[in-house]
Formats: structure tokens, C-alpha cells, sequence
């Protein structure tokens, strides 16, 4: 089912929650919203469910203008951060709610609705817990239930609001590739609320990046994360460093350090800041003129097959990060307290806003 959602804007007394949001969801499509707390994710999600109504601004299903019709009639699965699962209700019969309450006539008879549940339970390696209560199951199984439930009704749309938030980090990856799993088996347009951009990144096919009730950037994983549009998304997608200077004729400079800025086209900035990603710095032993700056390595990690680097710039005393490969790291042969020079391979300068017309 494709989501159209334009113009939807949305006020609490004064308070503008939601700003001309404007978004079109393929069928098909998992899509993170993305966006620090306050951000308006939560009541976007809600608007799209019909739990809340908007105060401007439509939503189509397919086409067909669904902004008046209650949330029961849009037929979409829900899962929320706290589980909300029947306490009373074995895992069996907390999966089979759903169909049971169905009116008459959509009912499934009930040999039918024992093989679906089985069948979902099964799907999400729960089949030898069905008899269980919820107080009898680790988080990561309760939302695994949670998830299997939702999909019970076989919903068009799948909405989950912090959906894994309650758990550790290990069960959280994990929940994570079943969510991706699900979504693709059952073939559902599915959107996922998230302040994580880690969860973001790893699963979903198209993320809306949210701030302050407005949306900041749409685009895949990869186009949020290396192209940002803005210094908010910039920062709240990764670890970023900042070369501030005076930008004059494509080149920023700050003391004896310039830095070129191929392409840039803007006007001069007094003062400027450039965006580099971790691994767009490069690590070098010796200087190479004014485009290097000198700096001290004060941590080193191992990240799987990267190294981190952090290093303090001498100029500035500012920190740094650097990612490299493992590789390079041996080649260089790096060393806490190991003085070395930097570069940044890329850099990203945004034109202020009150230079923009
Ligand atoms: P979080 O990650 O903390 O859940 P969010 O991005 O989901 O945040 P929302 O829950 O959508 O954000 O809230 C957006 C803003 O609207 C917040 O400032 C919140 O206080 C406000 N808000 C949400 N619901 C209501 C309400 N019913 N009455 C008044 N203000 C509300």
C-alpha cells in the first residue's frame, strides 16, 4: 500500500508540533523517521494511524483520501516501545487476539486461526514459547510476539513507534534483522520511529530525517549519511569534525591551515564551517604544506575492520576523528602520543542561512 501524506501540519494549543510535512511511501518501502526527541515523530506516526487528527493537510492509502476515516478502518498493525501485550493472555492467544475479535463474517474459523498463529510463532522462533505468559519472556521475546501479533491481521501497514527501544543493544540488532525479514516476507509498507540513527541506517530503505517538526532531509541510507543537506543532519547522522575559518574564493583558512573547496560556487564567508565524516580524514606521517595540519593521537580503537583515531589538532587544541582501515593502521604503524598530520579528503561547507536568498 503506497502512503501519501501532504501538507499535514499539526498545533497543541501553541505549540506547532508538525510543519507542512509533506512524504510519499512506496509499497513496499520500510521507512525510518528519524529525529531527536521533540522532534514531532511520534504524532506523525499517530496522524497516520488515525489516533490523532491533523490539523491541516491529507493522507491517501493507495490513493484513496483516508484523513476522515477512524483508525480502526485503516487497518494498520501497530507496535509500541512498551510491549502492551495482554498480561492475561498466553503468547498463543495474545498472537490470535486479533483475528478472534474480527467482526462474524471476516472471522476466520478457528482451526485456521490456530495453523496462522502457529505459523507466525514459528516465523518468529517462538512456536516452543506459545503456551508462556508475557511475564515469562525476555524483552527481545515479548517484542518478537509484539511483531508476530501486528502481522497476525495481516495489515497493509505496519507502524512502530520505538519499537525495540526498551532493550539492550545486542537484542536491538538482532530485532532489527527480523523486522527487515518480516517486512520483506509479508511484503508491507512499513514506517518505524526511531532517534537511533545506527537502527535508521541499518535497516530501513528510505529515512526522514525529522527536527523541530519539520522534515530535514529524505532520502536512502546512504544519501542522508554521505550527502547530507543540512549541519543538523550532518550531525545527527555521525560523528562529524568542524574546520572553522574564513572562506575566501573556494579556499577556507584558519591561521597557516587552508583548505581547498573544489566546486564551491557561494559567495565568501568571514566565518565559515567545513564538515568532514571520520573516515574522509586522512592520516599521513609527514606534512604535505598548507593543506595538512599537525596533530598528537590521544586514543586508538579497533572497530571491527577500522581503526578509530582520535587526535588533538595543535593548532587549536581541538578534538579530531579519523577512521581508517586496519590495514593502513599496521602500514603506519600508530601509536597513542604519536605525532602526525591530518587532511580532511572532503569537506562540506553550508551556506548560511542568511546568505541564502
Ligand atoms: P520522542 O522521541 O521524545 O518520543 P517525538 O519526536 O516522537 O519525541 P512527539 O512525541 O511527536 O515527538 O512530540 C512532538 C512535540 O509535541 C513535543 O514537544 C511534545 O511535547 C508535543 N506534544 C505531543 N503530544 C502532545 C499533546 N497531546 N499535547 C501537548 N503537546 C504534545
Amino acid at each position: 500500500m503506497s502512503i501519501v501524506i501532504k501538507q499535514v501540519s499539526k498545533s497543541f494549543g501553541t505549540f506547532q508540533a508538525l510543519e507542512d510535512i509533506n512524504l510519499d511511501i512506496q509499497t513496499g518501502e520500510l521507512v525510518a523517521l528519524l529525529g531527536p526527541s521533540g522532534s514531532g515523530k511520534t504524532s506523525l506516526l499517530r496522524i497516520i494511524a488515525g489516533l490523532e487528527a491533523a490539523d491541516e493537510g491529507t493522507i491517501h492509502f493507495d490513493n484513496e483520501n483516508i484523513t476522515s476515516i477512524t483508525a480502526k478502518e485503516r487497518k494498520v498493525g501497530f507496535v509500541f516501545q512498551h510491549y502492551a501485550l495482554f498480561r492475561h493472555m498466553t503468547v498463543f492467544d495474545n498472537v490470535a487476539y486479533g483475528l478472534k475479535v474480527r467482526p462474524r463474517k471476516e472471522r476466520p474459523v478457528k482451526k485456521e486461526i490456530e495453523r496462522k498463529v502457529l505459523e507466525l510463532l514459528e516465523l518468529v522462533k517462538l512456536e516452543s514459547l506459545a503456551s508462556r505468559y508475557p511475564a515469562q519472556l525476555s524483552g527481545g521475546q515479548r517484542q518478537r510476539v509484539a511483531l508476530a501479533r501486528a502481522l497476525a491481521v495481516e495489515p497493509k501497514v505496519l507502524l512502530l513507534d520505538e519499537p525495540f527501544g526498551a532493550l539492550d543493544a545486542k537484542v536491538r540488532k538482532e530485532l532489527r534483522r527480523w523486522l527487515r525479514r518480516l517486512h520483506d516476507e509479508f511484503q508491507i509498507s512499513s514506517i518505524f520511529v526511531t532517534h537511533d540513527q545506527e537502527e535508521a541506517l541499518d535497516v530501513a530503505d528510505k529515512i526522514v530525517v525529522m527536527n523541530q517538526g519539520k522534515i530535514e532531509q529524505i532520502g536512502t541510507p546512504n544519501e542522508v549519511y554521505e550527502n547530507p543537506q543540512s549541519p543538523f543532519v550532518y550531525d545527527f547522522l555521525g560523528s562529524v569534525n568542524l574546520f572553522k575559518g574564513r572562506l575566501t574564493n573556494g579556499k577556507l583558512m584558519q591561521g597557516d591551515f587552508v583548505l581547498n573547496i573544489p566546486g564551491w560556487t557561494g559567495s565568501n564567508i568571514q566565518e565559515a564551517i567545513g564538515y568532514a565524516r571520520p573516515h574522509d580524514i586522512s592520516i599521513s606521517k609527514e606534512s604535505h604544506g598548507e593543506e595538512t595540519v599537525h596533530s598528537t593521537i590521544t586514543h586508538l580503537h579497533m572497530v571491527g575492520p577500522f581503526v578509530q583515531v582520535e587526535l588533538i589538532r595543535s593548532d587549536t587544541s581541538e578534538y579530531l576523528e579519523a577512521e581508517i582501515t586496519k590495514e593502513l593502521y599496521l602500514e603506519l604503524n600508530l601509536e597513542v602520543g604519536e605525532e602526525v598530520y591530518i587532511r580532511p579528503r572532503q569537506l562540506k561547507v553550508f551556506i548560511p542561512e542568511d546568505y541564502m536568498i
